[in-house]
Formats: C-alpha cells, sequence, structure tokens
C-alpha cells in the first residue's frame, strides 16, 4: 500500500471482529482508487455512526466527521450540500441507521443525495453488548430479550429498492477481494449507494458458521437496471443470503436539483 491511511490509535475492536475486515477493504479500495488518479485522498470525508463500527473513523488517516447516534446521514448530506466536491463515505450499523436513524435512511434513498453508506450489518446493538436490533432475527436472544425476540427482521435491500435508491448492494465482510470491487463501484455510483455488509458479531452474536453456507454471489451477468427484478432476488432469500450489486442506475442527485 503506498498510501499511510493508519492512525496512531489502538484498535479495540474484540481480536478477530470482521469490522477489521471492513477496515482493511476500505483502506485498500481508497489507496486502489487513489493510485489509479479516480480519488484524491483530500477530497474523502469518512464519516460515522455510534456503535462498534463508528470507530473505524479513528482508525482512517483521511478527513473524517462522528456523528450523534443515527444522525451520520444527515452530517453526510449537510457537508455534501456545503462542499459537493467531497466524496463523503459514511460508515454505519444497522443499529444506527436501520433503527435509531432510518428515516434519515429512507428520506436520503427518496432524494438520491450523493452519498455512499456502508453499513456494518451485525445484526444486533453490539456497542452495547447485545440488545435486539430491527435486524435482529426472530427469536433472537439478547440482553433485551431474554426469551428471544418475537418480532420479524427487516430486510434493508428491499427498504432500500422500494424507497427509490439509486445503488443497492451486499457483501460480506470476510471476502475482502469482493467487498472492495463492491466498495469501488458504490464509490463510482452518482447518487446514493446504499451498501449492506453482513459483519457477524464474533462476541455477541456470532453468525459465521450460520451465513458459510448461506451466501451466495448472484451472476454478475444479471441487469442491474431491473427494479422489479431486484426486488424479486432480494425479496426471495429461501433460507439463503444473496449477495452482489442488485439495482445500479443514474438518476438526478439531490444536490443536482438544488443547485437548480
Ligand atoms: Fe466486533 Fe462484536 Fe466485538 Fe463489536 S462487540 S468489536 S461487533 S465482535
Amino acid at each position: 500500500m503506498s498510501l499511510n491511511l493508519s492512525t496512531t490509535a489502538k484498535i479495540t475492536w474484540c481480536p478477530g471482529c470482521p469490522n477489521s475486515a471492513i477496515l482493511v477493504a476500505f483502506r485498500q479500495t481508497v489507496d486502489e482508487l487513489v493510485s489509479a488518479g479516480k480519488l484524491k485522498p483530500e477530497n474523502i470525508v469518512a464519516c460515522a455512526g455510534i456503535g462498534c463500527h463508528g470507530k473505524i473513523s479513528d482508525y482512517l488517516n483521511l478527513n473524517s466527521f462522528t456523528s450523534l447516534h443515527g444522525r451520520v446521514i444527515p452530517a453526510m448530506t449537510g457537508i455534501k450540500c456545503a462542499n459537493p466536491k467531497l466524496t463523503i463515505i459514511g460508515f454505519s450499523g444497522d443499529g444506527d441507521s436501520l433503527s435509531e436513524g432510518l428515516e434519515h435512511l429512507i428520506h436520503t434513498a427518496k432524494r438520491n443525495s450523493d452519498i455512499k453508506l456502508f453499513i456494518h450489518d451485525n445484526q444486533l446493538f453490539a456497542l452495547t453488548t447485545g440488545q435486539a436490533s430491527s435486524r435482529s432475527p426472530k427469536g433472537f436472544k439478547g440482553k433485551s430479550t431474554p426469551y428471544g425476540s418475537i418480532e420479524e427482521p427487516i430486510n434493508p435491500l428491499l427498504l432500500m429498492l422500494s424507497s427509490g435508491a439509486t445503488f443497492v448492494a451486499r457483501t460480506y465482510a470476510g471476502d475482502i477481494e469482493n467487498t472492495k470491487k463492491i466498495m469501488k463501484a458504490a464509490i463510482a455510483h452518482k447518487g446514493f449507494s446504499f451498501v449492506d455488509i453482513i459483519q457477524p458479531c464474533i462476541t455477541f452474536f456470532d453468525t459465521r458458521e450460520y451465513f458459510k453456507d448461506r451466501i451466495y454471489w448472484i451472476d454478475e451477468k444479471i441487469p442491474t437496471n431491473n427494479l422489479g427484478q431486484a426486488i424479486e432476488i432480494v425479496r426471495k432469500e429461501n433460507g439463503k443470503t444473496p449477495l452482489g450489486i442488485f439495482y445500479n442506475v443514474e438518476k438526478t442527485t439531490f444536490e443536482e436539483e438544488l443547485d437548480k
């Protein structure tokens, strides 16, 4: 790696936590895009919310902003409106943007802000030691649901597709090479990019074995401009978890409309 994106901050994620794999994938993504002349490091703003994921901004030698819980998206939108030349990349968790700040996510997808959001989806609130989030499966036993959650989880891909997001994808944290490919495509996309990153919490909800036989990459030849087909793929999970780019279309962005 030619760019030094490390900081002196001590990494305090649990040893072996897949958050570290996301950090590696992102550092390599930025390094490769900068080397290829597609990105300038000084133009990147790495934003984060609150949760285990939120520590990532401390570990990146880039301009950064750490928001209040669930409020990373409005912070990103504000930065982009103030200086549209910047590339705004946000990290969030399912507790942060799919539970606490869910309304911001829906409105951002609807208005197609030109910002990129990577969700560290570990299906619970991990920083607070294991409470159910909107992504926890039915039956999940945690601090707030000791007898098992009685609710079905939301499907974030379906939610984003039906809310108007123009780039919707999912990857698995442990697959660094494919995560880099998805991150690069998300950053290249003009408009709102939503990437769900399955990131098992190995301390409070270790789903590594569960996902091992369930994740699969969709055929890259499937067109990514067909909303109905994308909805069909992400709805029909059948016990399996599809990964890949499901939807990728161009549309006027919020900032372009604002500029008018
Ligand atoms: Fe990772 Fe879970 Fe530890 Fe948080 S609590 S650092 S998500 S393993």
